[in-house]
Formats: structure tokens, C-alpha cells, sequence
């Protein structure tokens, strides 16, 4: 879905609300409070009473968007789908001042829906077991972009630089999906225990460089250790994948966030890895996905 898709669909906040009441119910609306089938459609008064149903059993009044992303939201939804769309169409994400500046939205607003929407992607994001040929990698990001030296990178002193840093741990299954996330730490037992939460190891096989933190996992499953001393992959001994994914997470964390403080890339991972395992969906899918599970 592209911005003109999305305004062609969703012309007003009428035709909002009617999509999400035909996604949510199916023509037979519900009170989410008693679950009465007994309700009735209000009469709309104002704009922001659109879409008002009341429950003749329980007299609750409601609306389709009742506890969802959208609950309680005064901006029109017409800018939250054109928001869900701009996000997962971004190939280098997006910042809250193009929001704010491509959806005409104040910066507290821009900034808002975007930390919505990338919730909404995280708690409806279910747990991911990777399984195959998985490569493990971390990496630090935050503070200013530079080349990094990796050994410094993961060990970063208490003083002075490295302090403004968030550690980011990541496997990905190759040809599939990947979990990556803000780690408490890089030690041998956060990593450990990374990868025994989220690959299946009796049925993988784990590709990482040679950072020490990893030998433990050694014992637990096949482990192939590559070294990026040599000049040339060898064969499937390699960890392009996870790298390739790093490369395109902090593209855009230097391009478009760095004015934001290290306690929003959690969610800003979350984001990325969300569009990233929803690649092989055809051009619009993923917006219509995003807005079948807000319910
Ligand atoms: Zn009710």
C-alpha cells in the first residue's frame, strides 16, 4: 500500500471505521464489555462520535476501535493508516519529524503514533524459534556513527565513550527470519542464553566469529566458528546474513534517529526486524496483515 492506495481506500474516517468494524466483527458487532450480540449504532452527532454503538444490556458505549492501538485516539484514522503504511514501506525507517512533516502532524503527535505503531508490532509479534543454519552476531549501537573496531565494541570502557551504547544481540535462521533485541549485556551467559531461547539447537547449526562469548554454545550444538582474518567465504562458513541485517539497522539508526536517546532502540529494533521477516510479503499484504491483528 502506498500513500495514494491508502487514500483511495480510506477516503475518511467513515471508511476507517468501516473496514476495521467488517476486519473486527465480521457484520455482527460485539460489546467488548459483556459480549452482548444486543447493540445498537449511534446516532453521529459530532465527527469524533463516528463509529459510537451502544450495548443494550450493559449500556456501555464503544467503538470497533475499543482497546486496541487506535483506543481513544483523537487524530483521524485516515493518519494512522497512512502512518502504518509510510513505516512499513520505509526501507531506512522512519523519523518522527518525516511523519510530522509528511502527514502534517505536530512533533508530539509524529512521535507518538510512531512509538504506537512500533509496540503494536512488538506485542503482536509472537516468539520466534529459528531453525537451520543460523548465524549469531552482536553489536553496539547508539552514541555517533563510527568505524567501528569490534573488540573495542563489545567491551566498552565504564568511562568515556561506549557508556551512550546499546548492546544488541541477533541470530538469523539464512533464507528466513531473524530476532534480534537490546541485550543487559554480551557476556558468555547472555549469549547463552540468547540462543537457547530462540534457536532450536538440537536441529541447527550455529555460524558466529570468534569472539570467546560463543564457546560455551559449542557444547549445546554444531557449532562453526568463522574466522574474518581470511580473505574469502568459505562455502556456507560465513556470517553475511546477520551482518547484512546489522548494516541495514544501523543505515538507518545513523540516517534518521540520531537524535534520539538509546532507551528508544528497543523499539526501534523490534520495527526493523518486524518488516524484515515480513519481506517475502507482496507489496500491501504486510499493511493488510499489521491491521488485521490489531484486534
Ligand atoms: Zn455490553
Amino acid at each position: 500500500m502506498n500513500l495514494i492506495d491508502v487514500m483511495e481506500a480510506f477516503p475518511d474516517q467513515e471508511s476507517c471505521i468501516e473496514r476495521l468494524e467488517r476486519i473486527r466483527w465480521r457484520g455482527t458487532p460485539v460489546c467488548p464489555f459483556c459480549e452482548c450480540k444486543d447493540v445498537k449504532r449511534k446516532r453521529e452527532a459530532t465527527v469524533g462520535r463516528v463509529g459510537r454503538w451502544s450495548c443494550s444490556d450493559c449500556k456501555a458505549s464503544f467503538k470497533v476501535t475499543h482497546g486496541t492501538v487506535f483506543h481513544g485516539t483523537k487524530i483521524p484514522l485516515q493518519k494512522w493508516f497512512l502512518a502504518i503504511a509510510l513505516i512499513l514501506n520505509a526501507k531506512k525507517s522512519m523519523s518522527s519529524y518525516q511523519l510530522q512533516r509528511d502527514l502534517d502532524l505536530n512533533q508530539k503527535t509524529a512521535w507518538y503514533i510512531l512509538a504506537r505503531i512500533r509496540a503494536e508490532m512488538v506485542s503482536k509479534t509472537s516468539p520466534i524459534v529459528l531453525q537451520g543454519i543460523i548465524e549469531a552476531d552482536e553489536t553496539y549501537m547508539g552514541g555517533r556513527p563510527r568505524k567501528a573496531n569490534k573488540k573495542e565494541d563489545r567491551e566498552p570502557s565504564k568511562r568515556g565513550r561506549g557508556t551512550d551504547k546499546t548492546a544488541v544481540i541477533g541470530a538469523v535462521e539464512r533464507g528466513g527470519k531473524v530476532v534480534a533485541e537490546v541485550a543487559k549485556g554480551l557476556t558468555g551467559r547472555h549469549i547463552f542464553e540468547f540462543i537457547r531461547r530462540v534457536v532450536n539447537v538440537r536441529e541447527s547449526e550455529l555460524m558466529t566469529d570468534e569472539y570467546h562469548a560463543y564457546n560455551a554454545l559449542s557444547s549445546q550444538m554444531k557449532h562453526e566458528i568463522v574466522n574474518h582474518q581470511e580473505q574469502y567465504v568459505d562455502g556456507d562458513k560465513h556470517t553475511n546474513t546477520i551482518e547484512g541485517f546489522w548494516s541495514l539497522l544501523k543505515r538507518a539508526w545513523y540516517g534518521q534517529h540520531h537524535h534520539y536517546s538509546v532507551g528508544y532502540t528497543p523499539l526501534y529494533v523490534a520495527e526493523r526486524c518486524y518488516v524484515y521477516n515480513h519481506r517475502h510479503l507482496e507489496d500491501g499484504k504486510m499493511f493488510w496483515k499489521f491491521l488485521r491483528e490489531v484486534f
